[in-house]
């Protein structure tokens, strides 16, 4: 025989009623018939209490009534038949209008104990279970409701009842065999006392409920039918990625149900432990997914982890001073007292020198717990031996649960690790001895952004998701869109990468969308739902958002982003940026990017500074961090030059081939700003920096390729009236490379941290002698590439490519 209980979702809804029955009539045909367990409609224990509490501050809420009673009457209207409804009405009528008599006694007497609320929030799951009885009734006419404040006995402790398991379980298998022919649907959360008044066993306490049923009746399974899919690896409601476990211990389910998983009260775990029956869970939207099974002897799995939960609200209470140091039986003396008055204490750390205790409870319970510290210490606080209880509020618990961690190491390393890179701070930390969990607590308002690390850290088989911040929607940040929209499934499916655009920006607009803003139709998006752009807003909206594995990306040209660099890497956030101003401004301004972004354990990639997307800077840094020394880097860097001197060749005067590379786009509108060396000049001081000089832009020599007038020229039309007047100095230099076999190159050249940038003639046995079209190329002669130098060639210049190189240092944030 099986116990099937059914959740708020499944007993809230006429679609959840009805896949109910269903699966009840399933198991009736197998031949044995279920003892059915059912708790309130969802949301309704919260809406009695909230009209218990507010009749105790004298507030009649008879709107509240009203919208319970039309919840459950709704029910009726649609699931039985006309003439079926009327007794079931004035039940329902009879049940509200107690329910009603002791709110206006709680209103007069202007008090709510324990006892009272009890009795209150009980009808939930009295009207419920009455309700699904009656309509049970048209398919099963042998159903049949039962008050379990009849068969489940317990002490006076309303609102938490311990259970009387012995008498309980007697009284339990006592009734259902005096109805052995009868379909039972038991009311879950209620029970009752000695003196017959009614108990509840805990919120949530309809899952314990079944299990106490299960137990006393020696089922052979425990189904808990409830509204997602089995115990998933996080809550679902925080974190999107979490998936259904099928397996879990019951220890492990105890852990996670404990620690905030809600899905399943952790008391349920006992009975069905004590005698090895299993529990599974399982959703009322989707019966035929298998769900998850708590059981005995479950299968070993290679996750490291099973799941991650938390507790939403909590309070720390921190308790110093000498006082405490090897004192025997203080810390029992304290737990005692808190347990004493019912105080349940969440977690519990101390500092090895004893000189502190740190202890977690619920926020409504802290003021209480003070108080009582306050007492019971007296003397110790008055000889100062102890200093004042302190509260700490707003604070969460988040939990990594799993019996696999006690044989991993490094599980705890892996949890700080993603905690620290998202900026989230921890306040205390506990590890279970048995080693079955470790929890953190930390701020609420990080909880969301920290679980959804955690997550993506242990289950390293889903995608890890980037939420980026864009700024700049230039030639770069479309084509970097567009990049991004063409190949998202493959980075899905291949690299477990998920990027999602949740900020945009340009000079005129930005928009957020959290879920990730559409790239088939950002431009629309940011035309029609922008809002005005504002720099400082859009930082500020950055970190308000808190997301983890966050990425602010800067592909403009502009110096006003870079001011933002410094505090955007102390919220813990990445950046990456195609934008040159920012490294190679001032040596002490770079040095603080590196800085800050090291001490807040967050990436800095700037891979499109130098070469568009050819891999220079990481190849640079790979080499300094495997101890390598850079002896001299030759590079030419500037594609638009080096497309000049490519062409500069037979019979093309020197201004045509500047014609040339402007009417091909491969120049600044003012051709000057690319032969000026400057853009170079920003390249190669980046580099030198990188390779650890520390230099500033005037240390760079920059031999000038244009003579003085046409650098003085007032406007574009003027200088190339200059270049044309030129053209002998150019033809001149052409003659002598070409009839000595020389081929014309402007290149930098790093050595002995000495930076120039000079107009070369290279024979064919230089490296940059062969060069085409807009080709970059970089020579780095080192200690171990001595007598060849390593060399990096090929396209340096393009939206596409400079594009392509910062999607690939979004993709590796977080990687190294
Ligand atoms: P019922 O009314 O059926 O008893 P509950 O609302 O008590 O259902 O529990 C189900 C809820 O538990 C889900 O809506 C989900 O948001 C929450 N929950 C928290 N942690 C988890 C988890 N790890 N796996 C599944 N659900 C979880
Ligand atoms: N209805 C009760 C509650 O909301 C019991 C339960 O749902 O299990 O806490
Ligand atoms: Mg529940």
């Amino acid at each position: 025989m099986k116990v099937l209980k059914f959740g708020g979702t499944s007993v809230g809804s006429t679609e959840g009623i009805v896949n109910m029955l269903d699966i009840i009539k399933k198991e009736v045909q197998t031949g044995e018939k279920p003892v059915v367990v059912l708790s309130a409609m969802s949301g309704i224990t919260n809406m009695l209490t909230k009209m218990a509490e507010e009749a105790v501050i004298g507030e009649g809420n008879q709107e509240l009534l009203q919208e319970v009673l039309d919840r459950h009457f709704a029910v009726v209207q649609e699931m039985l038949p006309i003439q079926q409804q009327a007794p079931v009405y004035a039940q329902l009528k009879i049940y509200f209008s107690e329910v009603e008599k002791i709110l206006s006694a709680i209103q007069n007497l202007k008090e709510c104990s324990p006892k009272s609320l009890d009795l209150v929030i009980s009808y939930g799951e009295r009207c419920a279970t009455f309700l699904v009885t009656k309509i049970a009734e048209q398919y099963f006419p042998e159903s049949l409701f039962v008050d379990a404040a009849t068969i489940i006995k317990t002490d006076s402790n309303f609102g938490n009842a311990k259970v009387d398991t012995r008498l309980s379980e007697d009284l339990i298998s006592i009734f259902y065999n005096s109805h052995a022919d009868s379909l039972l649907f038991i009311t879950g959360f209620i029970a009752s006392d000695q003196q017959g008044q009614t108990t509840t066993l805990g919120r949530g306490g309809s899952d314990y409920t079944a299990a106490i049923v299960g137990s006393a009746l020696n089922s052979s399974e425990i189904q808990i039918w409830t509204g997602v899919n089995g115990m998933m690896t996080a809550d679902p409601r925080m974190v999107k990625k979490a998936f259904s476990l099928t397996e879990l211990s019951y220890t492990e389910a105890m852990e996670m149900s404990f620690f905030g998983a809600r899905v399943i009260y952790p008391p349920t775990m006992i009975p069905a432990f004590l005698k090895k029956i299993p529990i599974i869970i399982k959703s009322i939207l989707q019966p035929d997914f298998t769900g998850t099974v708590i059981c005995h002897s479950c299968d070993s799995s290679d996750l490291p982890i099973k799941g991650i939960s938390s507790i939403n609200e909590i309070s720390i209470i921190n308790l110093q001073g000498s006082g405490m140091v090897g004192k025997a039986g203080f810390s029992g003396k304290l737990f005692s007292l808190l347990a004493h008055e019912q105080i349940n204490v969440i977690m519990i750390t101390q500092s090895s020198s004893e000189h502190s205790i740190t202890f977690a409870i619920k926020p409504e319970d802290a003021v209480k717990a003070q108080r009582l510290i306050e007492q019971e210490f007296e003397l110790e606080l008055q000889a100062k031996k102890l200093e004042q209880p302190e509260v700490e509020e707003g604070l969460s618990i988040l939990a990594i649960v799993g019996e696999n961690m006690k044989k991993t190491t490094g599980m705890s390393g892996k949890l700080f690790s993603a905690l620290g890179r998202n900026g989230v701070n921890v306040r205390a930390i506990a590890q279970g001895s048995s080693e079955h969990n470790i929890s953190v607590v930390i701020l609420q308002q990080d909880l969301a952004k920290a679980l959804n690390a955690v997550h993506d850290e242990f289950f390293t088989e889903l995608k890890k998701t980037l939420n980026v911040f864009c700024l700049g929607t230039g030639n770069i940040g479309k084509t970097l869109f567009r990049q991004l929209y063409e190949h998202r499934d493959f980075l899905q499916k291949h690299n477990g990468i998920q990027v999602k655009i949740t900020g945009i920006s340009n000079s005129r607009k930005m928009l957020f969308e959290e879920e990730g803003i559409p790239l088939d139709s950002w431009q629309e998006e940011l035309d029609q739902a922008g809002e005005p752009a504002d720099l400082q807003g859009f930082v500020a909206k950055m970190k308000e958002m808190n997301l983890p594995n966050c990425v602010f990306v800067d592909n403009t040209a502009s110096p006003k982003p870079i001011t933002f660099y410094e505090e955007i890497f102390k919220s813990n956030v990445s950046v990456v940026t195609s934008n040159k101003i920012g490294n190679s401004s001032s040596y002490s301004q770079y040095r603080t990017f590196k800085d800050t972004a090291h001490t807040h354990g967050v990436d800095f990639y700037y891979e499109t500074n130098v070469g568009a997307g050819l891999p220079i800077v990481r190849t640079l840094k790979d080499l300094m961090m495997s101890g390598d020394r850079v002896l001299l880097i030759e590079a030419v860097l500037s594609g638009t030059i080096s497309f000049i001197f490519n062409h500069f060749k037979g019979e093309a005067k020197f201004h045509e081939v500047v014609k040339l590379a402007q009417e091909k786009g491969y120049t600044e509108p003012d051709p000057r700003d690319d032969l000026n060396g400057k853009d170079f000049m920003r390249k190669m001081l980046i580099l030198a920096r990188d390779a650890g000089y520390e230099l500033e832009a005037e240390d760079v020599k920059i031999d000038n390729i244009l003579p003085g007038s046409c650098l003085n020229a007032q406007s574009v039309t003027d200088f190339y009236k200059e270049l044309e007047a030129a053209d002998d100095f150019f033809e001149k230099l052409k003659k002598e490379a070409e009839q000595s076999g020389k081929a014309l190159r402007y290149i930098g050249k790093l050595e002995d941290g000495k930076v120039s940038i000079t107009l070369q003639m290279v024979d064919e046995s230089h490296p940059f002698f062969v060069l085409s079209g807009s080709d970059n190329i970089i020579a780095f002669t080192t200690e171990r590439y001595k007598e060849r130098p390593l060399v990096v060639k090929g396209p340096g210049a393009g939206a596409e490519v400079t594009a392509a190189g910062v999607f690939a240092d979004i993709v590796n944030v977080g990687t190294h």
